[in-house]
């Protein structure tokens, strides 16, 4: 294991330390999510700040350099319409002000122009673990990946942390058990409980009614396995990287 105090942000880094971290262990981790809203309990920015602190834990403990958090995810672009109240198929889902999401094609172009100055920076797997999850942003952060990978030899594996369910569980919601647990783990200060249900109007509004089972000690555990998850999975696909590398030779 590796010094848990270490710095592995991409922008705190000095020259000397970023190279030393590269040689060290060319993974590179990159955290996506976007500004929306998790009731009336948690944080706008919940989504890349969870995938954020999931990346650093496995960077920490595993080697790696972790970028920025992007909060400029996708909902699709239809979403635009719904949520402003303009789609009379869903009048109900009109949200207020607050939320942030911008066009799929964007984000596929931003994510392809990353992957370049990623590779060029050298290293070998991009790790790209969004935080926030509808079908939109998932395929195209997936799509963005595939696309890279047809020309290029670094290793790209894009996911939301729901698919490394397993040995522990790892559930997907919209802030209700496992987000609001695993958010509780990583920033304790933010989260609200009082505020589940939204006092004001005493329902669970942009969350669900199960975020009154969350906890820190489930989040901890949770978020434990996630970082070994995400850590070892890179080591293998660097590992994959370098076999490659060497037929190719
Ligand atoms: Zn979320």
């Amino acid at each position: 294991m590796l010094d848990s105090r270490r710095e592995v942000r991409w922008d705190y880094l000095l020259p000397k330390e970023f190279a030393a971290a590269v040689e060290e262990c060319p993974v590179c981790y990159m955290p996506l999510g976007t500004l929306e809203r998790h009731g009336a309990h948690l944080p706008f920015g919940l989504d890349a700040m969870k995938a954020h602190g999931l990346c650093l834990r496995a960077a920490q403990e595993y080697g790696g350099v972790v970028l920025p958090p992007l909060h400029w995810g996708t909902h699709g672009w239809w979403a635009e319409d719904y949520r402003r109240g303009d789609d009379s198929r869903w009048p109900a889902d009109k949200q207020p002000p607050g939320s942030v999401y911008i066009h799929e094609g964007l984000l596929i172009n931003l994510l392809l122009s990353m992957f370049r100055e990623i590779e060029y920076a050298d290293f070998k797997v991009c790790v790209v673990l969004t935080g926030h999850y509808p079908t939109q942003q998932v395929a195209a952060v997936k799509s963005a990946a595939q696309q890279h990978m047809v020309s290029n030899p670094l290793k790209v594996w894009a996911l939301c942390e729901p698919e490394l369910s397993g040995e522990v569980e790892v559930g997907a919601d919209h802030a209700g058990k496992w987000e609001t647990s695993i958010f509780w783990a990583l920033h304790p200060d933010l989260v609200k409980m009082e505020r589940c249900p939204d006092p004001e109007t005493g329902l669970f509004t942009w969350c669900s009614e199960d975020a009154l089972e969350a906890s820190p000690e489930l989040g901890e555990r949770v978020v434990q396995y996630i970082a070994e998850q995400l850590g070892q999975g890179a080591a293998k696909l660097l590992e994959e990287y370098e076999q490659e590398r060497d037929c190719g030779e």
